[in-house]
């Protein structure tokens, strides 16, 4: 068991966009999206990354490990419960997320108006005061037009 009071913790996702589906990121239904993500779970890039965030800051592997995209039982998965589980796993170890900071690159739609529901929902799933959560949005400048792709950070604490 480690001694470390803090830990950092990082992960990264990316879905392919295809139209007709529904993209959902950090929880929150994207509006006029031209395409969602292509994906076994609801495709959450932004909660993936997150889930993966936390799972590394304690070296406990990748969502991959826990949630299978060949087991029947996690299609159309609502990622919240990936989260969940993540979280789960890093309080039985003794740690809770201080803060965390979270990228998402998409090209269309623009996300502005999304962050402060994003923010909010993300920072109920990790348990923390909105103000810890922090939420960024780049496009790829079109060289990826029809992918999203999120990168997370976490700073786990002790107690
Ligand atoms: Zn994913």
């Amino acid at each position: 068991m480690s001694a470390l009071p803090y830990r950092i913790g990082y992960g990264e996702d990316a879905h392919r966009l295809e139209a007709g589906r529904t993209l959902v990121l950090g929880g929150v239904p994207v509006p006029h999206a031209p395409a969602g993500a292509v994906a076994h779970s609801d495709g959450d890039a932004a909660l993936h990354a997150l889930a993966d965030a936390l799972l590394s800051g304690l070296a406990l592997g990748d969502i991959g490990q826990y949630f299978p995209d060949t087991a029947a039982e996690w299609q159309g998965l609502d990622s919240a419960v990936i989260l969940a589980r993540a979280l789960e796993l890093v309080r039985a170890r003794g740690y809770r997320p201080a803060n965390a900071a979270l990228v998402v690159t998409l090209d269309r739609p623009k996300l502005g108006p999304l962050r402060a529901a994003m923010a909010q929902r993300m920072a109920e799933l990790l348990q923390l005061p909105e103000t810890e959560m922090g939420v960024s949005f780049k496009t790829s400048e079109g060289l990826a037009p029809d992918h999203v792709q999120a990168r997370a950070t976490v700073l786990l604490v002790a107690g």
